[in-house]
């Protein structure tokens, strides 16, 4: 158990099972995209944890580069998309793959591959470290999925409550 403010959770997924479906996503990638020279964007904050370990497995030329993008305040998602900011590159005829923590809604990823198309990418895939496809409200393909999550609020492995537990290895649930 780990107090995260004022609230208390418990440990959902262990870092040797994340890590273990990061590697199969890399492969998954690798199969998909290992010669045709992929451009990672990674959605900050919650990301920073999955890109730097997925990037580890990952053994072919590619870039990475970070935006930031958030509907989140406190435990609930607001639902309300926000501004991305922070593309640095020409995505023209680039293969891109948006790297994310978490997909809860759906609405985040469903409103970022819309913008990122107007920029004439090759194509758009996303690869989720988590998934919640109980909460899903829209129509999204998920290109790569770590790990399949209850619609519960999580923390750890870069999510966080309100700023803070982004720096735990393992995931943890909101206790009951
Ligand atoms: P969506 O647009 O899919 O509803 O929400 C996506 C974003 O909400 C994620 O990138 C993440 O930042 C945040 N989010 C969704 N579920 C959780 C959760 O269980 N815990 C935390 N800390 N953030 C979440
Ligand atoms: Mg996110």
């Amino acid at each position: 158990m780990i107090q995260v403010l004022d609230k208390k959770f418990v440990p959902l997924i262990k870092e040797a099972e994340i890590q273990q479906e990061i590697k199969r996503v890399a492969a998954e990638i690798k199969h998909d995209l290992g010669d045709k020279n992929p451009l990672f964007l990674g959605v900050l904050n919650g990301v920073f944890m999955f890109a730097g370990d997925l990037m580890k497995e990952i053994d072919f030329p590619c870039e990475i580069t970070f935006v930031k993008c958030s509907s989140y305040a406190g435990l609930i998602s607001t639902g309300g998309v926000k501004t991305l900011i922070g593309i640095d590159r020409d995505l023209t005829g680039r293969h891109v793959v948006i790297l994310e923590d978490i997909v809860d809604t759906g609405l985040t990823m469903k409103n970022m591959i819309a913008t990122l198309q107007q920029a004439n990418p090759a194509s758009v895939r996303v690869a989720t470290c988590t998934f919640k496809p109980e909460s899903l409200q829209c129509d999204l393909h998920l290109d790569y999925v770590g790990i399949k999550v209850p619609s519960k609020f999580l923390v750890g492995y870069g999510l966080d409550y309100n700023g803070y537990g982004r720096n735990y290895r393992d995931i943890y649930v909101l206790a009951e």
